[in-house]
């Protein structure tokens, strides 16, 4: 089963529910896909056993070869690389790394070279959860690519987990895609429930079913309760507003390895998702 966690909104408990529900099941993969700012890591503190570049390939283009007809140009979907009449000039920050400007031209005189964009880091965090996450490079918007990059670890001998990028943007439907159920972490406040409404459209049309945890329940109103209630979006868990629970949070310390039974609310999550799909 691949499960990602996602939020509508940055803030909400994402790698909270994440960490501690890796930490509750046994066999266990947990890929942070939230590659701007992973932080699994820092409550999961993992034994890191390799460290790899990841690279997207980008064009050179021969000038030897090239007669600038501009046919690269014109199929570039970014606008990524441009035809001057007599230089080709390509935009790293741009360019997706898709290799069609290579493919359509005439002459050959499109090659890629490998440019690195972040890492991915591997490592294990006791016996049982083992940690995928990437890194990307300051300055880098290739998020999706590296999200693809740390996909492609998925094992399938394995419950993996997938912590999304908060928003609704590309690199959340990079890292969704492909999961067999969403949990959506949100809290109920308006802009909670405005986030949420959000996501639950984006994984509509990408036909992933979702329920819901609330965190910090207690706060806020009934209108995130009532929405999905009208939307028919199951309420998986609720994570009260504890002072306890924040305290543990702000020292790295995941609360199922504190208050225990809460493993067995995880578990139950686990077990209702596995029953729906
Ligand atoms: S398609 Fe090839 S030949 Fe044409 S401008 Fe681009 S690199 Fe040059
Ligand atoms: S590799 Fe793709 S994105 Fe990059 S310049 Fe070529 S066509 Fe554009």
């Amino acid at each position: 089963m691949i499960i990602s966690i996602a939020s509508g909104k940055g803030g909400t408990g994402k790698t909270t529910v994440a960490v501690n529900l890796a930490l509750s099941l046994s066999n266990i993969q947990l890929l942070d896909c939230d590659v701007e700012e992973p932080n699994a890591h820092i409550f999961l503190k993992p034994e890191i056993g390799d460290v790899k570049s990841a690279d997207v390939l980008m064009p050179v283009v021969n000038n030897d070869l090239c007669d600038y007809c501009g046919k690269c140009a014109s199929e570039c979907e970014y606008n990524a690389i441009v035809v001057l009449p007599t230089q080709v000039m390509v935009f790293p920050e741009l360019c997706h790394g898709c290799g069609l400007c290579r493919m359509v031209c005439p002459r050959d005189a499109i090659s890629e070279m490998p440019r690195e964009i972040g890492v991915i880091k591997r490592g294990r965090s006791g016996n049982n959860v083992e940690l995928v996450y990437g890194l990307l490079n300051i300055g880098e918007v290739m998020a999706t690519s590296l999200i693809d990059q740390v996909k492609e670890h998925v094992d399938s001998g394995k419950t993996v987990i997938i912590d999304a990028p908060p928003g609704t943007a590309c690199p959340v439907i990079a890292a969704v895609s492909g999961s067999d159920y969403c949990i959506l972490v949100t809290e109920p406040t308006p802009f909670g429930l405005y986030d949420l409404k959000l996501i639950v459209e984006v994984l509509k049309v990408l036909k992933i079913p979702s329920g819901v945890v609330i965190n910090k329940a207690g706060i806020g109103d009934k209108n995130v309760y009532n929405y999905c209630e009208e939307e028919a979006i199951p309420i998986l868990l609720e994570i009260p507003y504890d002072k306890k629970i924040a305290e543990y949070y702000s020292k790295g310390l995941p609360f199922v390895n504190v208050i225990p039974t809460w493993k067995t609310q995880f578990t139950g999550m686990i077990d209702e998702i596995g029953g729906k799909l």
